[in-house]
């Protein structure tokens, strides 16, 4: 058996069948923008491997940051031990986020994330002697695959009725209509008022992504509706967590979504780009009165520890990852590139399969009347050259900002050609 062959039969991918699956295709290498396959074609990779690898691959900062780390400890346990490259991190976090995130959980996945933030919550109302155990959270919403995180995406786009019976059932609003750089509408926050009138008094927090819903259907949100949803949760006093995973670290422009509103959540999410891509981590991130809230609380303690908590690879690759973003000129790349793509895809606006064209900072979208088939988009993609994940009726890019503007324009085209078929 061919190790193609092996992987087909006995690997999964995510969403995948077994039995009927879609095809793969064979990454050997990557370098900068490039992702160079076994049979020795080079894509230009216009998914930054999900969010994520916004410096491109095999950085040398970063390969150093990794290789350094390694000669003195990959990991330790959390528990009762301490390291710099946790501390440093999270320090260095401090400086750039929200004012008054500064307290850290640094947890395993970004769907970990959501849930440490969902029991953050919960342990906060127990903290406060008024429990409260009820979300609210946004139509089109996605925070990720775990259980408590899966219960807070969009029940249909998270397959709420598949688990049904074991799925803690929360409460969801209309997502916000009005979009960013549109008109702003109040009436978006109509259906969110009523709820919280109606029912804070059982709502432990509202979970939200800022700006941009992202597998939910990628659509870019007025900033006023954050704005808006920070007030009306300081009103009614419930929490506001806010999941960054996708947004954080540039992508939309600011270095968190949470600036285009200048918000700052009660409780934040990061993950994705912050280890530039090189290993899995994230991190949930309150303010003092949350933590010493939930730390007063009858449990004592926050109660959450994976095993692998704040691996020191992991933290020493995000410090050079985010040291890396601060002292390149990433705000004029992103700006290159949403310019660039925001010309390059207008074209597309004629044609008939066509229904809308939206670009935040360094995320273009085309999303088409029908839904695209996976399997053949997804060949004649890799023919033409770069590497672009067709998603639902959705083509989009979110490519490494280290993109040059001829590769970009490669990018372009090819979801041009897509959409002329
Ligand atoms: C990807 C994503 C998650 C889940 O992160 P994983 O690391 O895949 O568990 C959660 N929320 C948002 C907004 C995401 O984009």
């Amino acid at each position: 058996m061919s190790n193609a062959e092996f992987d087909l039969h006995h690997l999964w991918h995510p969403y995948t069948s077994l039995t009927r699956p879609l095809p793969c295709y064979q990454v050997e290498r990557a370098d900068g923008v490039y992702l160079q396959l076994s049979d020795g074609r080079r894509l230009i990779d216009g998914m930054s491997s999900w969010w994520a690898c916004l410096h491109g691959y095999n950085v040398p900062e970063l390969n150093a940051a990794v290789t350094d780390q390694l000669t003195k400890m990959s990991h330790v346990m959390f528990g009762g031990l301490t390291h710099d490259p946790a501390i440093n991190l999270c320090r260095a976090l401090t400086e750039v986020l929200p004012t008054g995130l500064d307290r850290f959980f640094l947890a395993d996945s970004g769907s970990v994330s959501v849930e440490v933030a969902l029991k953050m919550a919960i342990q906060y109302w127990h903290g406060k002697g008024t429990p409260k155990t009820v979300f609210a959270a946004l139509n089109k919403g996605y925070h990720g695959d775990t259980f408590g995180a899966m219960s807070v995406c969009d029940p249909k786009g998270g397959m709420h009725s598949l688990y049904n019976g074991f799925l803690p059932e929360h409460v969801f609003i209309k997502s916000p209509q009005s979009r960013f750089g549109g008109d702003w509408n109040p009436t978006d926050l109509q259906p969110l008022e009523a709820l919280l009138a109606d029912r804070h008094q059982e709502l432990a927090a509202l979970v939200l992504e800022p700006i941009v819903q992202g597998a939910g259907g990628m659509c870019f949100y007025h900033p006023e509706f954050l704005k808006g949803a920070r007030d009306l949760c300081s009103q009614y006093e419930v929490l506001l967590i806010v999941d960054e995973i996708a947004t954080g670290f540039g992508r939309t422009g600011k270095l968190f979504a949470c600036e285009w509103a200048e918000i700052a959540p009660d409780i934040m999410c990061i993950g994705k780009a912050l280890t530039g891509g090189y290993m899995t981590m994230a991190a949930t991130i309150t303010t003092q009165h949350v933590a010493e809230t939930i730390c007063n609380g009858p449990a004592g303690v926050l109660m959450h520890g994976p095993t692998f908590m704040a691996n020191p690879l992991a933290c020493a690759v995000a410090l050079a990852s985010l040291r890396l973003l601060l002292s390149s000129p990433w705000q004029a790349r992103i700006q290159a590139i949403e310019q660039q793509l925001t010309r390059q895809l207008a074209p597309a606006a004629n044609l008939p399969a066509v229904a809308d064209i939206r670009v935040l900072g360094g995320i273009g979208v085309i999303e088409l009347h029908q839904p695209l088939a996976v399997a053949k988009v997804q060949q004649q993609l890799v023919e033409l050259g770069v590497w672009i994940r067709p998603f639902g009726k959705l083509l989009y890019v979110m490519p490494p900002y280290i993109i040059t503007p001829e590769e970009l324009s490669q990018l372009t085209k090819a979801m041009l050609t897509i959409c002329e078929e």
